[in-house]
């Protein structure tokens, strides 16, 4: 692949990013479909989750690749998946191993600029059985009026910063506590909502209509926001019987790592997770599934952009100048067009995709 491909593969505008994925796939796509999200995009656009099938539909293996779990870092998920077709890398797919991408599984957030859906709910915490007891998170409950203030300004963002520092070096659990998921607060990140949302229930179908009855699911989900700049870090789950867990040892070795482990750029164990409710859905075929989480900026303006947007979308006004900064924020925080980091993100997650298909094939 040309330097210049990469850069043309990436777009951090919604419609854009979306008409690069479906002209990518429409040529050798076994199968194209569009489910209409309920609600518009930043610009007026209308809104779809993107499916795009390669090789055959009844193939035993299934490879499947999703951008825009935490909508706005689907601009990275989406520039790996155009890139990866302008490669020619899904022409792989055949009768035993179909390649499947799902563009743009939170629409919502993703042209919005949120890392959140429209109900301001995580979707990468949304996936728990909410017929029972919703987990607790004391952190929440003591500082979620701190994370997310009623001001935000340097003098705010200081001093809560400050609240929430000192907080965090006073409980050995509340670095995990911060991130793990709260099911109590809607206005602060890391809320998991209290019913299956649109996505949720959207990947739920797809999964039942076109990905069951296989005898092996692998699964990339594609994220930012954490790690060093232009690195990525595999992680998976300690769920499971350990079967898949041994298998996806196998196929990606030292670079995978257990999320919550003391190697883990995550250092927490996050419920309600699309992976975990995946391997649950799929738990009489193989399933082998990592999240690729690639690092952007530090993780203190990470931090700082998550707060200011969802302080912006509880208290602040989205027509002003103070907006468009903090949404100029969370793409920084989430994505870059600077080509040495599309590069390097490609060439990591190619080589991911290409040992899952192999790792399949030798099932
Ligand atoms: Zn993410």
């Amino acid at each position: 692949m040309q330097y210049e491909d990469y850069i043309s593969s990436f777009n951090s505008k919604y419609s854009k990013a979306r008409h690069n994925f479906l002209t990518a796939a429409v040529d050798r796509a076994t199968l194209l479909k569009s489910w209409q999200h309920p609600l518009r995009g930043i610009a007026g656009e209308k809104l779809y989750l993107d499916l795009a099938w390669f090789g055959d539909l009844a193939a035993q293996k299934v490879l499947l690749s999703i951008s825009g779990t935490h909508g706005v870092e689907g601009y990275c998920g989406s520039g790996i998946q155009v890139g990866s077709m302008r490669t020619g890398w899904h022409l792989q797919a055949d009768s035993e191993v179909a390649i499947v991408m799902i563009h743009g599984l939170n629409p919502y957030g993703m042209s919005h600029l949120r890392r959140v859906n429209e109900d301001g709910v995580d979707l990468n915490r949304n996936f728990l059985d909410f017929q029972q007891p919703l987990p607790k998170n004391t952190f929440y409950d003591d500082l979620a009026d701190i994370v997310i203030p009623q001001q935000w300004t340097q003098t705010t963002q200081t001093e809560t910063l400050d609240q929430i520092t000192e907080y965090l070096y006073s409980r050995p659990s509340g670095l995990a506590d911060l991130a793990k998921g709260q099911y109590q607060h809607w206005y602060a990140p890391f809320y998991g909502g209290e019913v299956p949302t649109w996505s949720n229930r959207m990947l739920n179908h797809i999964s039942d209509r076109y990905l069951g009855d296989r005898q092996a699911v692998g699964l990339l989900d594609y994220h930012t926001g954490l790690g060093p700049y232009a690195t990525g870090q595999l992680m998976s789950l300690p769920v499971g019987d350990g079967h898949n867990q041994n298998l996806a040892s196998a196929i990606w070795g030292d670079k995978l790592i257990v999320t919550g482990s003391e190697e883990s750029v995550a250092a927490y164990f996050p419920q309600g997770t699309l992976i975990a409710a995946l391997q649950e859905k799929f738990v009489n075929s193989t399933c082998i599934a990592a999240v690729y989480e690639f690092g952007t900026i530090s993780e203190t303006e990470v931090f700082s952009a998550l707060r200011a947007d969802h302080w912006l979308h509880t208290h602040g006004d989205l027509n002003t100048q103070q907006a468009v900064e903090i949404k100029q924020k969370m793409l920084d925080a989430f994505y870059s067009d600077r080509p040495d980091w599309q590069k390097s993100i490609c060439n990591l997650a190619f080589t991911a995709q290409e040992e899952l298909l192999a790792g399949l094939r030798s099932l």
